[in-house]
């Protein structure tokens, strides 16, 4: 391992620092570009990860552009991220050396809040640290994701990748996985349910593949026509254009979920209508402008509208071994890194197969 030992002139070691490669985003405007950069030394619960792959999530358009107003520049994006132990720190002993280990959304938290003692970390009130885009424990330092050759991550926040499965069909395990994953399990979502899953992206592929393994029927709600047949595929049931009118006012009240995934602003009324009584609209899409709806469209029918983020360190796991048990893996399309920018331009155009994902020997 390549490491910086810097002596003071007492010959005591004041600063080890890993080197990594990666690519960062300048500001808001500016493209992704090469970016060197350091990761911090080996605590003693700490794990060195050779990155292979990392998956590419709207939440890296949204943050790498500013759309949510709290983006840390130069930023690394990245928290789908797969790869190789290359070392451990003297007390870190759940990986031995070249097992594959994974990093989702969040790499620390408080450790000590209710949610963080449940297991759900993410939604951890006493801090929680993001993969990137965040600061660590210190205050200062800020934590750089997946698009880069290494990362160091506490042995407590790495997930286990069952084994067989291509490495970089599961990396959007990580985030686009878990995100579905997690709300279809706290709704019970399964047989004699009707759940329509709205947007065909990397989530959205997720919330069908995992829906219809749970038993569901799933149509998608998608504005993109060259979907159908993989929507199908994927296990949905029906597939509906949602600017065919006539279509979509059939299946009024017909839901009893609705997975919403779009990221960019919509009119969350007219899918609210085609919900059953009781029914509820899950939203997990994150889209930076603020959405309207009437309260007529939750009062008539009892239904209600809720949302969910990703999943605390148990059920991620949960969700993994599930796939490695029912071969559930993302429908991906890997690229170098150097196409990262163009690919960005593909995802705002909807123009995703399900999702990319980013090969890091391109950058080693
Ligand atoms: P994605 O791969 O880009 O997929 C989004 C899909 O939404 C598109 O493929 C498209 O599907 C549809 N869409 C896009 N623009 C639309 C528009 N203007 N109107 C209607 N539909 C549109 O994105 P993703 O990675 O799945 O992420 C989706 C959203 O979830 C993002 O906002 C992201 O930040 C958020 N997210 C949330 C969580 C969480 O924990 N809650 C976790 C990860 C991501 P069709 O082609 O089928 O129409
Ligand atoms: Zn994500
Ligand atoms: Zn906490």
């Amino acid at each position: 391992m390549q490491i910086f030992a810097a002596r003071s002139a007492r010959r005591e070691i004041v600063r080890i620092m890993i080197p990594v490669k990666g690519y960062a985003a300048r500001s808001a405007t500016s493209a992704l570009a090469p970016f060197a950069f350091e990761r911090r030394e080996l605590r003693p619960k700490d794990v060195l990860i050779d990155i292979l792959y990392c998956g590419i999530c709207h939440s890296d358009l949204h943050l790498v552009r500013n759309e949510w107003g709290r983006s840390i520049y130069p930023m690394v994006p990245g928290h789908e991220i797969v790869g190789r132990v290359i070392e451990n720190g003297k007390h870190a002993r759940r990986f031995k050396k070249g097992d594959v280990a994974a990093v989702g959304c969040f790499v620390d938290s408080c450790r000590k809040c209710s949610n963080c003692k449940d297991g759900l970390q993410q939604y951890c009130t006493g801090g929680l640290i993001l993969t990137y885009n965040s600061y660590e424990k210190d205050g200062k330092t800020i934590t750089r994701g997946g698009y880069s050759t290494r990362i160091v991550v506490d042995e407590d926040y790495l997930l286990k990748v069952p084994p067989k499965l291509p490495l970089e069909k599961v990396a959007p395990l990580l985030c686009a996985g878990i995100t579905t994953y997690s709300p279809l399990r706290y709704w019970e979502v399964g047989k004699g349910h009707n759940v329509a899953v709205l947007g065909l992206g990397g989530l959205g592929h997720m919330a069908v593949k995992f829906a219809s393994a749970f038993g569901a029927e799933v149509t998608v709600l998608s504005g993109s026509p060259n979907k159908q047949r993989d929507a199908k595929r994927m296990g949905a049931s029906d597939f509906v254009l949602t600017r065919d009118a006539e279509k979509m006012q059939d299946l009024s009240n017909h839901f009893d979920f609705t997975i919403d995934t779009v990221s960019a602003g919509h009119d969350l009324d007219s899918y609210l209508a085609l919900l059953r009584t009781n029914g509820v609209m899950i939203c997990v899409g994150l889209p930076s402008g603020e959405e309207q709806l009437s309260p007529f469209n939750l009062v008539l029918g009892r239904r209600s509208i809720a949302g969910s983020l990703i999943g605390g360190l148990p059920e991620t796991q949960e969700m993994l071994n599930y796939c490695g048990r029912h071969n559930i893996t993302a429908d991906v399309e890997v690229i170098p890194i150097q196409q990262v920018n163009s690919t960005y331009k593909r995802i705002l155009k909807s123009d995703v197969r399900y999702r990319f994902v980013i090969d890091l020997a391109s950058l080693k």
